[in-house]
């Protein structure tokens, strides 16, 4: 079992590759255009007799054309993979590529500048969607790389001296950039994360609240017609809560409800169940993938639950402690009911839950 911050991370991942996905193609498709202008130079520059024009060409195409190829296809996949590794593993093939190219050019005794090699650290830090230790590790790579270039070459103090200066400048600045970069980044993530929260949750109970019903029901209900799973859908409303809040006051009446929502809540058992706050002192409760009878069953426990925490209510007609009703109903994949029509029908289950003496559910019998 993935503990909760592992999780945490996890989404933070996908989300962030989902959201880059767009990002990525301009990437891929600005290191082909890089490769066809590198390329060309490279033949305008050595022309075609050369006897390392042939192996430069290869190692670009060869190493670099496929896996940018792959990573443009792999951002329209879903799920969404970890497209982050797999720009790492891009950048790795050009950061090997940009020194093979230097030895070959040096084996014909043409030494390139640093450039180039500049150049490549200065583009890594800049990648959008790839972390800070991605980053460090592929510029830290490519200095490795190519200080093994330059002490296997002919090895000169000062050449090593400003690779290492100016590398591991470039590098210090680009990781710190990064970190502090990837930390402001996750914040936000998190602040957005907490508001996304807030907004779909009742303040005062913990349950969901009404918005997050309206903004998903008809979603589950598509869900569930593709799974061919039956759901369960029951309004709770407690019963005379009013002469509740009368006798204990209107805050006692609050820690009711939240103990209430907090039992119902505590019913959940698949992802998609849900327990909402749909007013006052009633809630929606929806079970998923279940049958007839197990959605029968389920409405019964709700209301034997809710007895069974004895909260006093010495003014309930009932049995001077607090009890609910509930109207249920059982929705089928195969049903063409809308979603307004089903609540009504629910709605109606739980005014002759009231009518036949409340702490009960009443089921709405016919097939919906
Ligand atoms: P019934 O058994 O027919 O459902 O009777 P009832 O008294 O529960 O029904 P009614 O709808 O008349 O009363 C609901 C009461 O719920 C009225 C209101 O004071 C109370 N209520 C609604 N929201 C809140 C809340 O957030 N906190 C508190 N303490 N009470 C609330
Ligand atoms: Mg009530
Ligand atoms: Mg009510």
């Amino acid at each position: 079992m993935q503990s909760e911050q592992a999780q945490a991370d996890t989404l933070y991942i996908q989300r962030l590759n989902d959201n880059h996905r767009a990002e990525v193609r301009v990437i891929c498709v600005a290191i082909l255009f890089a490769l066809l202008v590198f390329a060309l130079w490279d033949i305008h520059f050595l022309g075609t007799n050369s006897p390392i024009i042939y192996p430069s060409l290869f190692t670009r195409f060869i190493i670099c054309l496929p896996l940018f190829i792959t990573i443009f296809l792999l951002s329209y996949c879903n799920p969404v993979p970890r497209l982050d590794i797999w720009l790492t593993l891009g950048f790795l093939s050009v950061c090997t590529t940009t020194v093979i190219i230097h030895f070959y050019y040096q084996s014909i005794f043409i030494t390139l500048p640093i450039d180039s090699i500049l150049l490549c650290v200065i583009v890594i830090y800049f990648i959008p969607n790839i972390f800070a230790y991605q980053k460090a590790f592929l510029g830290i790579v490519m200095m490795v790389m190519y200080f093994i270039f330059l002490i296997l070459k002919d090895p000169k103090l000062y050449e090593l001296i400003r690779a290492a200066v100016y590398l591991g400048l470039l590098n210090l600045a680009g990781i710190i950039h990064s970190i502090s970069f990837d930390r402001q980044r996750r914040a936000i993530y998190n602040k957005n994360q907490f508001l996304k929260e807030m907004a779909r949750t009742d303040q005062l109970t913990g349950a969901e609240n009404r918005h997050r019903f309206d903004d998903r029901f008809n979603d589950l209900l598509e869900q569930a017609r593709l799974e061919n799973q039956g759901i369960a859908v029951a309004i709770v409303d407690i019963d005379f809560f009013k002469q509740y809040n009368d006798h204990y006051g209107h805050f006692a009446g609050d820690e009711c409800l939240i103990k209430v929502a907090q039992t119902l809540l505590h019913l959940k058992r698949h992802p998609l169940d849900s327990c909402i706050r749909f007013g006052g002192e009633e809630f929606i409760l929806i079970k998923y993938g279940v049958n007839f009878e197990q959605s029968v069953g389920w409405g019964q426990k709700i209301i034997a639950t809710i007895h069974q925490l004895n909260i006093p209510h010495e003014e309930s007609e009932l049995d001077q402690r607090l009890t609910v009703s509930a109207g249920l109903i059982h929705w089928q994949p195969n049903s063409a009911l809308t979603r307004t029509q089903l609540m009504k029908l629910a709605d109606d289950a739980l005014y002759k839950a009231k009518r036949n003496g409340r702490n009960q559910v009443h089921v709405h019998m016919s097939k919906v």
